[in-house]
């Protein structure tokens, strides 16, 4: 009880460790069934799972979508900005404590985007696959990271287990040409009357102002590429949000398939509803459904893999495996993403990365359990001291005379 008043957030996150595992759901998952996939495994380096804590709060925050983003960091900041100003202490210290708390949570958000760090990959037991990416950027974008070149986009994939990624930057088509580390594709983004249609194949440069007259000019787009021997993908959140009804006028004039996840901060906006509806549209009509990295040179992890069978095509030439978190995080409002973002994380652990958290807040309550002797040094000293501590009182027996 003493332990429980003392060390209240230890002890609340190991039991919501303990707790989410009741409502475990699998690291992937098929989008389309929302089963795990029988033929790919997302694996994970040694250091990701040893410092799992870490990991998975960067991942999470990485797979947030705009509103939820901006909700969690206002939340979480003007939490800890409270929680410090109230803890005990002089006024100095407790300002120190609300001015550092929230200056942390902001730097582990600037970390999720920019911090080199193991990824998990995805691995396929049927090698007739390929794991594929249909819709990335580089530095050529006016929005891709600057210096992000073709090179780091390839690594960017190839650490994830991608084995080829198509580069679709905006209005710049890529001719492709690059086999190694992955092999990149040629393909481009098209920015037409509200709609993103992502371009697969080597086309030529494309004028986009006759279609960006209406809906019906842009829906002539896809004519166009079908005669220069490419296919046109609809593109997350534009459909979605501009298109919404426009869907079968989409069918009609030729669209080759759909995305139905996209890992942009918009795009992970996309509920499960909508999604359901565009499945059973492109199942009914021999569509293409893709997922999207959209990756501009930001962020570690994409959210969302393809497996491409090269002997099928339309719907069943592509399968879409995704983080159930990156899929889930769309279906709650995004006032709840303080809250909501950290249990679908804790849901989605596995054991390895449960056993992981329980050691490191087994091993910094220990660490801070243990009061410190004048004098003493900070840092691993005062653990090995802890930890000798507390296996010295494991040792006694009950009853035994202690020690004079
Ligand atoms: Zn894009």
């Amino acid at each position: 009880m003493n332990l429980l008043r003392r060390h209240p957030i230890a002890l609340g996150l190991i039991v919501l460790v303990m707790l989410s595992a009741l409502t475990q759901v699998p690291p992937l998952v098929d989008v389309a069934s929302g089963a795990p996939p029988p033929d790919a495994d997302l694996v994970r380096p040694v250091l990701y799972t040893l410092f799992a804590p870490i990991e998975n709060v960067l991942d999470a925050l990485t797979f947030l979508s705009r509103d939820r983003a901006l909700a969690c960091v206002g939340v979480w900041t003007s939490a800890l900005a409270v929680y410090g100003l109230l803890r005990r202490g002089t006024p100095r210290r407790r300002l120190v404590t609300a001015v550092l708390g929230p200056a942390a949570f902001l730097l582990l958000c600037v970390s999720a985007v920019l911090l080199p760090r193991p990824v998990p990959a995805l691995v396929a037991t049927d090698s007739t696959l390929t794991v594929i990416d249909y819709h990335a950027h580089t530095a050529r974008s006016h929005d891709g990271r600057r210096g992000w070149t073709l090179m780091d986009l390839a690594d960017w994939h190839a650490d994830q287990g991608f084995g080829a990624s198509y580069v679709t930057d905006h209005r710049v088509p890529f001719a492709g040409g690059v086999e190694d580390p992955i092999r990149l594709l040629p393909g481009v983004e098209l920015s037409v009357y509200d709609q993103h249609v992502v371009v697969l194949g080597d086309v030529a440069p494309i004028d986009p102002g006759p279609f960006g007259r209406d809906t019906r000019a842009m829906l002539g787009l896809f004519g166009e590429l079908h005669r220069q021997g490419a296919i046109g993908l609809a593109s997350l959140p534009e459909y979605w949000v501009h298109h919404w009804d426009d869907l079968d006028a989409f069918v009609a004039a030729g669209v080759d398939g759909f995305e139905i996840v996209n890992c942009s901060p918009r795009g992970l906006a996309f509920p499960t509803p909508a999604r359901t509806r565009v499945l059973r549209l492109a199942g009914a009509r021999d569509l293409l459904v893709v997922g999207a990295s959209d990756n501009h040179g930001w962020g570690k992890v994409t959210c969302v893999w393809n497996l491409s069978s090269p002997s099928a095509h339309g719907f069943g030439a592509n399968r879409v495996l995704a983080r159930p978190i990156a899929v889930a995080q769309g279906d709650w409002q995004a006032w709840t993403a303080a809250y909501t973002q950290p249990w679908l994380m804790f849901t989605s652990l596995s054991w390895s990365e449960r056993s992981s958290w329980i050691t490191w807040i087994l091993v910094i309550l220990i660490y801070r359990a243990v009061p410190r002797r004048g004098g003493d040094p900070t840092g691993i000293g005062i653990l090995a001291r802890s930890l000798s501590l507390k296996i010295l009182k494991l040792k006694r027996l009950p009853g035994a005379p202690s020690a004079p």
